[in-house]
């Protein structure tokens, strides 16, 4: 079977394209949990429900909710229920609303689930906060990027702005200290390094440079000179 990996992180440390190009490189199937957490935020907004109020009914509906990656126009975009929700999960306002959801116990036991499923048949580049520590404490390859919160910062800046968003760089900065904050300091499944994961400083790496690292440690335990 063809090992899972791991990739956590901090938001803007390059997870999600070092993820989707890694997953690219070796054939894998590139899973974004992140997206996943949002699409709960959005359809709990879409309902009217509120995260301080209504903690309850949004688990039951992230609980009701059938998650689907498929590729669209050469991207991965998630599905919910059939709905493809890539475009408006990706607002601000949705992005702010994921933290406090994702702190939601209900709403974590069941996306944890999902993503367990999904990575079953093993061959999964796992991309998220908790995946070496808590949706696959087994997989044989984890990964911990960092990089610091201004190059952080500007990466995000510079995504948006590829997607015709413009933000000045104190706004998402603020956005990025409170979002790291609260998810650091949650009572469940924070954001921290597993004790067998391998931290890399993505600060002075091309996305490049760090796919090559990971795909050194696929070979380590697959022993293979392909990587897969
Ligand atoms: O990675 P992304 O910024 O899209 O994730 C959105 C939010 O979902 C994060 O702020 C974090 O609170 C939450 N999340 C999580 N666990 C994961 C992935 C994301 O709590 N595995």
């Amino acid at each position: 079977m063809r090992p899972n990996i791991a990739i956590d992180g901090p938001a803007g440390a390059g997870k999600s394209s070092v993820a989707r190009g890694l997953a690219q490189r070796l054939g894998y199937t590139y899973i974004d949990t992140g997206a996943m957490y949002r699409a709960v935020a959005y359809r709990a907004l879409q309902a009217g429900l509120d995260v301080n109020t209504d903690p309850e009914a949004i688990a039951e509906l992230a609980g009701r909710l059938r998650f689907e990656f498929r590729e669209v126009d050469g991207a991965r975009h998630l599905f919910v229920d059939g709905e493809d929700v890539e475009g408006p999960i990706r607002t601000r306002e949705v992005g702010n609303l994921s933290s406090p959801v994702s702190a939601i116990p209900g709403v974590r036991r069941h996306l944890v689930a999902a993503q367990q499923r999904m990575a079953r048949n093993g061959g999964c580049v796992m991309e998220g906060r908790d995946i070496g520590t808590v949706v696959l404490p087994d997989a044989k390859v984890k990964v911990f990027l960092t990089a610091s919160a201004a190059v952080r910062a500007r990466r995000r800046q510079l995504q948006l702005a590829q997607r015709g968003i413009h933000r000045s760089l104190e706004e998402i900065l603020r956005d990025q200290k409170e979002r790291d904050e609260r998810d650091s300091n949650r009572s469940i499944a924070p954001l921290r390094q597993a004790d067998d994961a391998v931290l890399i400083d993505t600060d002075n790496m091309t996305e490049d440079q760090v796919i090559e690292a990971i795909i050194a440690l696929v070979r380590k335990v697959t022993g293979d000179a392909q990587g897969a």
